[in-house]
Formats: structure tokens, C-alpha cells, sequence
């Protein structure tokens, strides 16, 4: 993007940019979900049992490790506070029965070209217990050198220690949930760490060796305001991570009561956030940063930048890659699964989860085999995730989105994503 990024405030590609900004989120929410039945659909078991160990050579894993040591006050996802170290012991029992339930069907050994443990806080683990979970995987699935693999990290919780043992047992990129680095902020949200602790995580990350570091950077948060983000994407970008992705506040008090300790008169405007938005590209565009996706931007020299000037960028559930899962199946609670055209949702609660797996049932909660609209519309979307003219005149995305904006459910989806904004 070109250095008027400021002055395009008003024009509506860049609005609709801002808007379509979590197009990735509800693609997963509304788009792959949408017209789940809640009903077991054993179709579903038969398509894994047809899953040879040595076909499908694009398949991939999510493994969801839901545990926090505090909450977040932002906080959307699927997680569980707990001091108890126990608790996540059983969980990491119920883990390797969950994936023995998956492999009874399609064998053991399994090449997998992607695994992303995703959380939760990942890092929160003790190290014995990282151990044990990769060792899970390893026991069930081939990972060779060719495997992209990555964790989501608490840049606080990291230690030297900690990811020499991560890098040693295969990780190759850590992704840092960081939200912001200005520090108004992080107490409005309740997630406190210094930047020259960032810092020195980051340093100490990139002398281990791992491959790429990635961080998360929130905007539309409270206390945020455009020249504090602009203040903190020159920070961040200092930090010279590998990939950027940038995600909106959604605040949603209904279904996550804990965000009504969040001062609503904290939270920026509408408008305030679309220009938080803009000033975040022109920071980071005017830098080292390509911006390759909707809410993603990547290192001009990385593997992502480069495939996204080849046209080449993909993407699935776990985020963007040269090589998509075409399958994949994830564990965990409220973890999803895409096979063969299938795609199941796991128990959202631990407790159903748990109850499944004791019973010796695997704990999806939902299946729906998507009809050919469906599939046709994912790629739409995916298409758009990866390859809307973000620099020119956004003539492509408003191609794209009016293509999508057809039936009922895209109405639905249309004006999910207006209301998250
Ligand atoms: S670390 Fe992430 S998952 Fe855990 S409470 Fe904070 S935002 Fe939620």
C-alpha cells in the first residue's frame, strides 16, 4: 500500500478492507460451519476409515490446549483458567485417547505436513508435559523435515529453557499472542508485559533457531488510540517478527460476560478502529512488511511474501502456508476437523468432551458434509483471504464479496461480520 494510507480513510475499498477484516474468523464460524447439523452423521467415521496411513499426503493436525494461568479481558477464545497443573495431566490422558479413537480408524503413521497446537496458552504447559504431548503425536503420526510446525506462545510465560525444549522437539515457528505493546492498553485488557521483555523473548527466539517468529497485534482494543498505534506498530515492526496478524477487537458481552470489565468508554469508534486500521498497513507497509492477506502481513524476504507475488498464497484452517491441509483433523475440546468434504465440530465444553472420550466415542458435537455451494463458497472466501488486490482500487474485493453475498446464509455471514465491526 502506498503511502496514503492515512488519506484513504474515507474511501470505501479501504472501509470495506477494515470491515472484511475478519473475514478469516467467520469464514471458520458462519461459512464452514453454517447448517451444521447436531446430529452424529456415521458417514463421517467411513470417510476415516478410507483414510490410508500413506494417501492424503496434505494432512494436518490442530491439536487446542484450552488452559490460561488468568483471563485476558478481551479475551474470544475457548479457555479455561486453572492453577491446577492436574487438570491439564487428565486433559493430555484424554488427548492421546481422543487421538488413538482417530487413528483406530485411519492407522497409525500418517504423514502430516502441518501440526499447529493452538490455545489456550500452549506455553502454559510445563515442559514434561510438552514433552508428553508431542510424544503423543509422534507415536501416532510420521513428522518429517518437511512438516510446518507451530505453537502458540504466551511471550511471558517463554523461557530460554522452554523453547530450547520446543525448538528441540520440532517446533519450527512460535506464534506470540501480544495484542499490544503500549502499555494503557495491556492494563485495559488485563495483559501485562514489558517490551523489552518482548524484546528479549524475541531475541532469545531467534538465537534458539527457530524458522519464523509470528505475533498477533489488536487494534479497535480499549484505550487504543491512532497515535498509539502508531506508536506501537513502530514498535512491533523493530521486533522484526516474520508474520503480522492483525485482528479487531470484538466485543460481545453476551457470550463472553467477563468483557463487561472492559470501560466500554475506552473502546474506539467505529471509525476510530477502520483509521487504527489503516494506520497499522501504512506503518507497516511503508517498512519491511508486505501485506499478503486480509489481516495478515508477512517479512518482504519470507516464504509467504514471495508466494504471495507468485500468486501462490494459500490458506486453511491453521493460517496462511504454501501448503495447505486438505484434511485435517483436529483434537481437543472445541477443536474442528475438515475430511473429505466433511467437516466436525468438537464438544465447545470440556465436560461433553471428556464424557466422549471416557465413553470411547469421539466427542464431535456436530458433522455436516458440505454440498458443492459450500465448498464453491469456502474457496471464495479462501480465494479472498489470499488474493484480494489490496493495493489498487479494491475493485477484486468487492467483485469477490458481492459474489458471496448470495443466499441466505452469506446475509447471515454479511451481517455477522458488520456486527463484529
Ligand atoms: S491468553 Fe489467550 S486464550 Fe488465554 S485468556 Fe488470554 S486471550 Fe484468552
Amino acid at each position: 500500500m502506498p503511502k496514503g494510507g492515512k488519506k484513504n480513510n474515507n474511501d470505501i475499498p479501504q472501509r470495506l478492507i477494515a470491515r472484511y477484516n475478519h473475514l478469516s474468523a467467520l469464514a471458520d464460524e458462519e461459512a464452514l460451519m453454517s447448517g451444521m447439523r447436531s446430529v452424529f452423521d456415521n458417514n463421517y467415521i467411513e470417510v476415516l476409515d478410507s483414510l490410508s496411513p500413506v494417501d492424503n499426503p496434505q494432512f494436518g493436525i490442530y491439536i487446542h490446549l484450552p488452559f490460561c494461568p488468568t483471563r485476558c479481558l478481551n479475551c474470544e477464545r475457548n479457555s479455561h483458567i486453572t492453577q491446577d497443573s492436574k487438570k491439564i495431566d487428565d486433559y493430555l490422558e484424554l488427548l492421546g485417547k481422543e487421538i488413538s479413537l482417530v487413528t483406530e480408524r485411519i492407522g497409525v503413521g500418517k504423514r502430516i505436513n502441518r501440526l499447529h497446537i493452538g490455545g489456550g496458552t500452549p506455553n502454559y504447559l510445563t515442559e514434561p508435559q510438552l514433552a508428553h504431548l508431542v510424544d503423543m503425536v509422534d507415536r501416532n503420526f510420521v513428522i518429517d523435515d518437511a512438516t510446518e510446525t507451530s505453537i502458540d506462545a504466551n511471550p511471558k510465560r517463554a523461557s530460554a529453557t522452554q523453547l530450547d525444549l520446543l525448538k528441540g522437539l520440532g517446533f519450527k515457528e512460535i506464534n506470540y499472542g501480544v495484542r499490544d505493546v503500549n502499555s494503557k492498553v495491556q492494563h485495559a485488557i488485563g495483559r501485562v508485559h514489558s517490551f523489552n521483555m518482548l524484546r528479549d523473548v524475541f531475541d532469545i527466539t531467534r538465537n534458539i533457531g527457530f524458522e519464523s517468529i509470528s505475533m498477533d497485534f489488536m487494534y479497535g482494543l480499549p484505550a487504543q488510540t491512532i497515535e498509539s498505534i502508531e506508536s506501537s506498530a513502530k514498535k512491533i515492526n523493530s521486533l522484526a517478527p516474520d508474520r503480522i496478524d492483525c485482528f479487531a477487537y470484538v466485543r460481545s458481552t453476551s457470550k463472553l460476560p467477563h468483557q463487561i470489565a472492559i470501560d466500554s468508554n475506552l473502546i474506539p469508534s467505529r471509525a476510530t478502529k477502520l483509521a487504527q486500521f489503516n494506520e497499522i498497513v501504512s506503518v507497516l507497509t511503508e517498512s519491511n512488511y508486505d501485506w499478503i492477506g486480509l489481516e495478515c502481513f508477512a517479512a518482504k524476504e519470507s516464504n509467504l511474501a514471495k508466494a504471495k507475488l507468485q500468486n501462490k498464497l494459500k490458506r486453511d484452517w491453521i493460517g496462511y502456508t504454501l501448503h495447505p491441509s486438505k484434511n485435517l483433523i483436529g483434537f481437543g475440546v472445541n477443536a474442528s476437523s475438515e475430511v473429505g468434504g466433511y467437516y466436525a465440530q468438537n464438544y465447545l465444553d470440556l465436560d461433553n468432551w471428556r464424557k466422549s472420550i471416557e465413553e470411547n466415542r469421539m466427542p464431535i458435537q456436530k458433522v455436516v458434509k458440505l454440498a458443492d455451494k459450500d465448498l464453491a463458497k469456502r474457496d471464495e472466501i479462501i480465494n479472498l483471504l489470499c488474493n484480494p488486490d489490496l493495493t489498487q482500487n479494491g475493485s477484486l474485493l468487492i467483485h469477490n464479496l458481492d459474489h458471496i453475498d448470495t443466499g441466505k446464509k452469506a446475509a447471515s455471514f454479511r451481517h455477522a461480520m458488520y456486527q463484529r465491526m
